[in-house]
């Protein structure tokens, strides 16, 4: 079944996984002398990571679109 509800909960998961990587690349390419506003802009989108997990999961359950639920 193609859900466009489940797209877009998709949709924002991965934009929220990209997000993430990037603020964990920038703490990297900074090293040790790491900004901590960069360790909390990353702490905020591994939270908005979870949130939209969370929301795909409940989602799927929900809605039962998919014929297993993701382990994702
Ligand atoms: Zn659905």
């Amino acid at each position: 079944m193609n859900c466009e509800v489940r797209a877009r909960l998709l949709d924002e998961l991965s934009f929220a996984v990209a997000e993430y990587n990037r603020a964990v690349n920038r703490m990297i390419n900074q090293g040790k002398r790491a900004d901590p506003i960069l360790r909390e802009m990353a702490n905020q989108a591994r939270e908005e990571c979870a949130e939209c997990r969370a929301a795909l999961l409940e989602h799927e359950r929900e809605h039962g679109c998919v014929a297993t639920l993701a382990l994702i």
